[in-house]
């Protein structure tokens, strides 16, 4: 029988693999997955961009996708796997859907609600506290980001050089 580590270091490797989804995509790198009694019933990367909506981070997609397909918007008895330190809404959310488990990669020290900023889901003023698991594969997930930021910085020197020095025929 595997291992409750084993199982969470898979179904991490599923968040990976969505937000290598998101990079394709020229957005920010955040995939998640939630799981029901070992199957995973939903799965989202951020779409922000694409969207145009500041709600399209990849735990809200993901808990809408399980919350359809349960039908229920209580999510109990599911856990939800995030690369990034989940921010105040999508915390807000997994607290919202009664989430059993949160297990996540790489701290957002900028943005985090569970660890860095604040510690939503242990907080006791509200009507759901659920335990966290942080630094899940939190390498791979922290790399993901810093290529594609990389990149990034990388795309807009080359845009700020072609602005510099047009092409002969665009001087012209
Ligand atoms: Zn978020």
């Amino acid at each position: 029988m595997l291992s409750l580590d084993t199982c969470d270091a898979d179904f991490m490797t599923s968040a990976l693999a969505a937000a290598g989804a998101a990079a394709d995509r020229g957005e920010v790198p955040v995939g998640a997955v939630v799981v029901s009694e070992g199957i995973i019933v939903g799965m989202g990367y951020n779409r922000r961009e694409q969207s145009q909506s500041p709600l399209s981070h990849a735990e809200m997609i993901a808990i809408d996708e399980a919350s359809r397909r349960l039908r229920s918007w209580r999510l109990k008895d599911c856990d939800l796997y995030v690369t990034l330190e989940p921010c105040i809404m999508c915390t807000g959310a997994i607290i919202q859907a009664r989430m059993r488990r949160l297990i996540f990669g790489c701290v957002d020290p900028k943005a985090g609600a569970v660890e860095s900023l604040y510690r939503l889901c242990e907080d006791q003023r509200l009507n759901h506290q659920l335990p966290v698991v942080g630094g899940m594969l939190a390498e791979a997930s922290s790399v993901l980001l810093a290529d594609f930021f990389a990149r990034l910085r990388q795309q807009k020197r080359e845009n700020r050089k072609a602005e510099r020095w047009p092409s002969p025929v665009e001087g012209a």
